[in-house]
């Protein structure tokens, strides 16, 4: 896995100008969130590396380790090895047992519950079938508990728990609002029932897509990128958004619904009650059913032979295969599909301009040609002469992204809580 840093953030206040207090605070959560996020993407480092890396003042650095130290996040390692001669520095590290997080991810088949260490490494994971969702903030207690337990972890040190979910979820009331994919009734309050079971950490429900989105800026090949868009396309298409280094959830937390933009407003109706939603015409079915209709018309194709491998069936292994034999039936529906998923994300970047592409789920399966094609009808519609830099890029992260973000989020907001090293919240 690689790492990187936490960077000092400047300050939102959305209650309006800070007092000097408040500010002088979050400027303190802000370096300590760096200091440790240094020491976690370095492995180790002394004090003196650490004022190098993160230009703090020697006694700032210095005070702000004593702090992780007291709080048992980071501890000391004996001196490092040196060839020279005179003092060696002590070397610091995370201590990884200094607490951990719960991270889930909802499907509509099962859910998966890992747990994270400080280092974001996952201790333990758990995958349960959950077919139906009543009764499903018991199951996840249930399974928790037991995990925590099976990894012989002290429930005290549990920091935090992330819930992600595909689905529109309300921001106030941390409940789930629609979810196409989940068999949850809408309002179900599971949040509460793993809050009272937990009091006093953090339990937060949030979009999966922006967990990966997130995991992608933390830990993807375009790491340390601010402002990313993830495009998840499978049966549905969902989308995460970053916008300087924070996931954007929208105002009632509808933001980055993108297969429910419509690329024709003549096109079939969706069951969100538009017509033409990118999701209809752009998702993975919709591909197969293009090169299942061009088999049909006739066209000479690899495919039929490909086929015969996979029990008759038009998947996209199938289709893949067919790719890299160069087969045109194959190309052309993947280049269709590309031109369509193209219309609807230049949209997004006309309005938001994120630096880069992501794209996930099942049709990154496509590999590198799909990739390609996306990129190549983006620039040809995209406003402005191009860059010349790739935008578009395959998924990276390792693992299951989604509860890898969950547990990075959960991370990055334990350390930058106002209160954490013993000063009062605003
Ligand atoms: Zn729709």
């Amino acid at each position: 896995m690689t790492r990187k840093g936490l960077r000092a953030e400047n300050g939102i206040f959305p209650g309006g100008e800070p007092s000097m207090t408040a500010n002088l605070q979050q400027v303190k959560a802000a370096n300590r969130s760096l200091i440790f996020g240094s020491i976690h993407w370095h492995g180790m480092l002394s004090r003196a590396g650490l004022t190098e890396m993160t230009r703090l003042s020697p006694t700032t650095v210095s005070s702000l380790v004593d702090e992780l130290i007291g709080l048992g996040l980071v501890i000391e390692r004996g001196p490092a090895e040196t060839r020279t001669s005179g003092r060696k520095p002590v070397m610091l590290t995370i201590n990884p047992i200094g607490g951990f997080f719960a991270s889930v991810e909802l499907t509509q088949a099962h859910f998966d519950l890992a747990l994270y260490d400080l280092n974001c490494v996952e201790l333990g994971l758990t995958r349960k079938k959950a077919t139906r969702y009543a009764g499903i903030g018991a199951r996840l207690i249930r399974a928790l508990e037991s995990l925590m337990l099976e990894c012989g972890l002290e429930p005290k040190r549990l920091q935090g728990i992330c819930v992600g979910a595909p689905a529109i979820i309300d921001p106030e009331r941390k409940v789930i609002l629609i979810s196409t994919v989940l068999p949850i009734r809408p309002g179900t309050e599971f949040l509460a029932e793993l809050q009272s079971r937990f009091p006093g950490i953090p339990v937060r429900l949030e979009n999966e897509s922006g967990l990966r989105c997130y995991a992608e800026m933390e830990y993807g090949a375009l790491s340390g990128m601010r402002d990313l868009l993830y495009i998840d396309i499978d049966e549905g298409i969902g989308s995460g958004l970053i916008l300087d280094g924070r996931i954007y959830r929208g105002s009632t937390g509808r933001a980055g619904e993108i297969g429910h933009v419509s690329i024709d407003y003549d096109g079939p109706a969706c069951v969100c009650g538009n017509q033409g939603c990118l999701e209809l015409l752009a998702n993975v079915p919709a591909l197969i059913r293009r090169v299942i209709d061009g088999m049909e018309s006739g066209k000479p194709s690899a495919l039929r032979a490909i086929i015969a491998g996979h029990q008759g069936r038009v998947n996209l292994e199938a289709i893949r295969e067919a790719l890299e034999l160069g087969d045109s039936l194959a190309m052309q529906a993947v280049d269709e599909t590309a031109r369509l998923l193209a219309v609807g994300i230049n949209s997004v970047l006309n309005i938001l301009n994120p630096r880069a592409v992501v794209i996930g789920g099942r049709m990154a399966e496509l590999g590198q040609p799909f990739i390609d094609r996306l990129e190549d009808h983006l620039a040809r519609i995209a406003l402005g002469p191009s860059s010349g830099v790739k935008r578009v890029h395959r998924s990276a992260v390792e693992g299951n992204a989604a509860t890898l973000g969950g547990a990075r989020l959960l991370l990055d907001e334990y350390l930058r809580q106002p209160g954490l090293g013993g000063e009062d919240g605003p």
